[in-house]
């Protein structure tokens, strides 16, 4: 069978927490899940097109040239809530030019698989594990199996066009028994976020999920799997040898969770030399100068850390489990031992009050941090915070966008005051306040290491001030 992956656009949305300057320039990210179904299908002897929309430039007749050169037996899109209905109107769209069946995938199928299926522009819907509901589907689809009502976590219509929903696949899936993603299919130099500094540039799974259990994140009730640490860097190797990685982000929420599984990916980094700069993201409680200047030596430039709120009981309100102090002892060892660092700041926190986002601010600038990105607080769904929203607004927000019911809006925030651009205003202040003072100009323009990196850094401050100056950070 000829399967194509439509890796359908992502930029701002009212709902989203970033501002419209980051949202659309933060970063142009490898598909990872369909590439991971993509390699899955090779596997079994299919053939697979990956079409990256975004990567690629293209537009909808482009992206339609493309399906109708490969002319496949069934197209997959990517159902994220936050920008489900940019994948509707995707799957409209091919659907009016092409009779051929969509499939969704992806986190807005376990949380939303009726609602996802009964749009009428999807076939099916895959919940759970790509290698015990995908590859299962296409075999359905190829008239191996008959029915597919026995599939575990395959969404479908029968032949009334009522939407069913199978028993959710409960396999979890074994990473160590994925093969790698298929990054054949996709043109590896066209990837980047802001704060990388090399192409071609990658990114990494090495564990899956998260075991705390913040108030905000809607990652604590997924659990917890972690790679073997051989098989990782074989795959890191393989992509250096390959394709030429010369970058690569560790895309897991939190590295470090398993420390001695990390410390090991490290060190066998270390003992093949291998040439790659490399990036994670961790908890600051979870860091000590040991295993820094391990990672150090492993290659790695850049620590992003969760650090949320600049008062205390903020934090202990989020059930975040750190403190201020612990966060200021990780940024600064981080610092002192020659790796970059970025904080992750968050503004309109529960009874978050105007003096203590300036605390937060503040606490920003104190810190030796390389970087800093502002978020507003905002609901996901399967956050406890969502909660709040969906009693207030008495439906849920995201389901209703899936179903086209609504149209894209912010979402009220009943655990604040403040307004959404009351909120906006905030945020773009903490990116001005962190970014715009001389010191730290001085600081970056004394460590850059190329002309491309001066360039990207010029581009992004030129649209920090212009969006300062027309507004557009609040634009909606
Ligand atoms: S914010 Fe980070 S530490 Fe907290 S639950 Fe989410 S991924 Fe885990």
């Amino acid at each position: 069978m000829r399967v194509a992956f439509v890796h359908t656009p992502y930029y701002f949305q009212e709902h989203m927490e970033n501002l419209p300057f980051v949202a659309n320039n933060f970063a142009v990210l490898p598909p990872m899940g369909m590439l991971y179904a993509s390699s899955l299908l090779k596997e079994e002897g299919h053939e697979t097109e990956v079409i990256d929309v975004k990567a690629e430039g293209l537009d909808k007749r482009e992206t339609i040239k493309k399906l109708e050169d490969f002319s496949p037996d069934l197209i997959g899109v990517m159902v994220i809530p936050y920008t489900a209905n940019i994948a509707m109107d995707w799957a409209e769209y091919i659907k009016g030019e092409m009779e051929v069946p969509i499939v969704a995938g992806n986190y807005g199928m376990i949380r939303y698989p009726e609602a996802v299926v009964s749009n009428d522009f999807i076939d099916y819907g895959v919940m759970g594990s790509a290698r015990g509901v995908l590859t299962k589907l296409v075999k359905h689809l190829e008239g191996e199996r008959e029915s597919i009502e026995n599939v575990s976590g395959i969404v479908y219509k029968n032949k009334d066009n009522e939407v069913i929903v199978n028993e959710p696949d409960c396999q979890t899936e074994n990473l160590d028994k994925l093969p790698w993603p298929d990054r054949d299919s996709i043109d590896n130099s066209k990837y980047y976020t802001m704060a990388s500094k090399k192409r071609p540039m990658t990114l990494l799974i090495t564990s899956y999920g998260c075991t705390f259990q913040c108030e905000f994140c809607d990652m604590g009730d997924f659990g917890y799997s972690g790679r073997n640490p051989k098989d990782v860097v074989d795959e890191l190797e393989y992509c250096i040898e390959k394709y030429g990685i010369k970058e690569v982000d560790i895309f897991d929420r939190d590295f470090l969770i398993e420390k001695d599984r990390a410390k090991e990916i490290c060190r066998e980094f270390v003992d093949r030399g291998l040439d790659i700069t490399w990036s994670c993201r961790t908890r600051v409680d979870l860091v000590d100068r040991e295993t820094l200047e391990l990672m150090k030596e492993a290659g790695c430039r850049l620590i992003l850390y969760g650090i949320e709120s600049g008062n205390q009981e903020i934090l202990d309100r989020d059930h975040k489990e750190i403190t201020l102090e612990e966060t200021r002892e990780a940024v600064e060892t981080t610092n002192d031992v020659g790796i970059e660092t970025l904080g992750f700041f968050i503004i309109g926190h529960q009874g978050e009050t105007e003096e203590e986002i300036k605390e937060t601010i503040e606490f920003a600038k104190e810190l030796p941090l390389d970087y800093a990105q502002f978020f507003k607080m905002s609901g996901k769904p399967g956050a406890p915070l969502y909660d709040q929203i969906t009693e207030e607004l008495g439906y849920d927000y995201f389901e209703k966008l899936i179903r086209g019911e609504i149209d894209v809006s912010d979402m009220p925030r009943p655990w604040t005051d403040l307004t959404n651009e009351e909120l906006e205003e905030w945020a773009f202040r903490g990116y001005k306040e962190f970014y715009l003072r001389p010191r730290y100009i001085f600081k970056k323009l004394k460590n850059l290491e190329s002309f491309s990196e001066f360039y990207k850094n010029c581009r992004i401050a030129l649209k920090m001030i212009w969006s300062s100056l027309s507004g557009e950070y609040a634009s909606r």
